[in-house]
């Protein structure tokens, strides 16, 4: 440390955590600067704290003004941007457009357009509005339910159907929750707020199956300038009008926070060629692909186990022996072991479901293709430590009512709205295409897709996706993924011992409520 002089490390002290150690946090510089700086870590000798004084504080074209000793966001942005994009010319890979991130909110956008834009895996973390904590019959602009219009939707059959799912929904909401109230009463030492946040969360659960595919919701996503620009071109390849309008509006945003990252995005050099072979090749692919009517629809949600590995056993094994070893991983494959004692010496121990199994589980890879409800699909589609895909939400699978609707009396209504949007789909799909098709679908009907996972996101997917707070249709799925996966390699499934294949107690959100009112009164709250 004592490479800086007295004036230097008071400089340092403004954009750095500490001056001292070895470990430190960079600050009040814009993501533009945060980006170029980390990208010369690559190239440079020199320590960072070193670059930052002598080739950006020193610097007056990185646009830092480093007078005033008081700010703390010393920015030209403008000028740090043109300094930026001579880095990147200098220095830089695609990898740079990792260093440096973004937080931006998307509001009033269909179901489909979320799902669209919560698809990618490395770099965006999305966090969206939930179905269960929110009502969703609120009126939106002129005082109708909030979902998605456009001109690319002009069919007769389209807005009455949806109209008709929300006006169920909303018809529906109150008295289903006073029955579920009727049903769950308070418990003696529960408080009327967990009683009432859990009622309410378990009539909205029953219902979302009401709820379109156009149906607005609103998110966040914070990512890197890498993901956001695989993410614009993805989306301006899209076949949905709403997605490719998004990425247009996107851009325009992330343009005016980090400009360098995403300045490739939709131009006519880099994006759009990209986003044009994304379209051609599924132009192309489409017409290749095999379709076949269903005769019947499944009489329920399926998970099948496609493919697995023979040996996933030995390759866990030599995997795990691996990093101790001195030997090839082949011949650690053929290694005289107990599978059992090197599977307990591996993963005895984990005391709760955050403990990671460890990266030797990734030697062993299952395809799962499922058919369950869009609801579910929804929410599993999270995932992102997993390779999926899904084919396009239609009504030919068929599509679930909860059961206990049917206990409360109120599966008539809820049939009835479900059928007649799916009659408008049916009436939709040959008009529109079966892409635009899809808004009028609500989630209570089914589609199928597949997750290529490996055990280690198995043990995480099933672990968290079937605690008894979940909502009964995805623990359903998790449930049968873990089944299938014990069912060929019971010893490798052995240790995921947190997914809980119980049956659940019907009123899920109970005993989180109950565990937040006990947080609340420890913070004095
Ligand atoms: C009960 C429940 C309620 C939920 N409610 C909501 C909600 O209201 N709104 C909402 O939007 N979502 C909600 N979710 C979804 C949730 O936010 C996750 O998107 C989803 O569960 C996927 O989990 P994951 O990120 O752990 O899994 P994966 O994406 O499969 O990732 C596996 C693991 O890899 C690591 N990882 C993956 N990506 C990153 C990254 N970018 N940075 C750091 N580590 C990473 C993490 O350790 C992660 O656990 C809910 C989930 C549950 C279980």
């Amino acid at each position: 440390m004592q490479e800086f002089s007295g004036p230097e490390r008071e400089l340092l002290r403004r954009y750095c955590t500490n001056v001292e150690r070895r470990t430190f946090a960079l600050r009040g510089l814009p993501e533009v600067v945060r980006g170029a700086l980390f990208s010369r870590y690559s190239r440079t000798e020199k320590s960072l704290r070193r670059v930052l004084l002598d080739e950006f504080l020193r610097d007056p074209a990185a646009g830092l003004d480093t007078g005033d000793a008081g700010a703390d966001h010393l920015v030209d942005a403008a000028r740090a941007e043109d300094f930026y994009q001579r880095v990147l010319v200098g220095y830089g890979d695609d990898s740079v457009a990792e260093l440096a991130g973004a937080h931006v909110a998307v509001e009033s956008v269909s179901n489909l357009a979320a799902k669209a834009l919560e698809d990618s895996r490395v770099g965006l973390s999305p966090l969206e509005k939930s179905t269960r904590y929110v009502r969703f019959d609120r009126p939106g602009a002129g005082g109708r339910y909030a979902y998605h219009r456009g001109p690319e939707l002009a069919h007769a059959a389209y807005e009455p159907a949806v109209d008709a799912l929300f006006a169920t929904y909303s018809e529906l909401v109150v008295p289903l929750t006073e029955r579920v109230r009727e049903s769950h009463p308070r418990e003696p030492d529960e408080s009327e707020r967990a009683w009432k946040t859990a009622t309410r969360a378990r009539a909205l659960d029953l219902l979302r199956g009401l709820l379109p595919a156009a149906t607005l919701t609103n998110l966040g996503l914070y990512g890197n300038g890498r993901a956001f620009e695989y993410l614009l071109t993805k989306l301006a390849a899209s076949d949905l009008p709403e997605c490719r309008g998004l990425a247009g509006e996107l851009h325009s945003e992330l343009a005016q926070v980090i400009p360098a990252f995403v300045r490739r995005a939709l131009d006519e050099r880099y994006g759009a060629p990209a986003a044009a072979y994304l379209v051609e090749a599924r132009r192309r692919v489409s017409e290749l692909a095999p379709r076949r009517g269903l005769a019947r629809p499944p009489d329920g949600p399926e998970v099948r186990l496609v493919e697995h590995d023979a040996d996933a056993e030995r390759r866990v094994v030599a995997a795990a022996l691996f990093p101790q070893s001195d030997l090839p991983l082949a011949e650690l494959g053929r290694a005289d072991v107990e599978v059992d004692v090197v599977l307990r010496a591996l993963l005895d121990g984990r005391t709760n479901r955050r403990h990671r199994a460890p990266r030797a589980l990734e030697h062993a890879h299952y395809t799962f293709e499922i058919t369950a409800n869009f609801g579910a699909y929804r929410d599993l589609q999270r995932h992102r430590m997993l390779s999926q895909e899904r084919q396009l939400l239609g009504t030919a699978l068929g599509y679930d009512v909860p059961p206990d609707l049917a206990v409360y009396g109120m599966d008539g209504p809820f049939r009835k709205a479900v059928e007649r949007a799916g009659e408008a789909h049916r009436a939709m799909e040959p008009a529109l295409g079966p892409a635009l098709a899809q808004y009028a679908v609500p989630l209570a009907f089914r589609l199928r897709w597949y997750f290529r996972a490996t055990l280690r996101e198995v043990y995480h997917l099933c672990e968290l996706r079937t605690s008894a707070q979940g909502h009964p249709d995805y623990r359903y799925v998790a449930q049968e993924m873990f089944r299938r996966v014990r069912e060929v390699h019971p010893r490798l499934a052995a240790y995921a011992r947190f997914v809980d294949m119980g049956p659940g107690d019907g009123l899920e959100r109970r005993a989180s409520e109950q565990r937040i009112d006990r947080k609340l009164a420890e913070l004095g709250g």
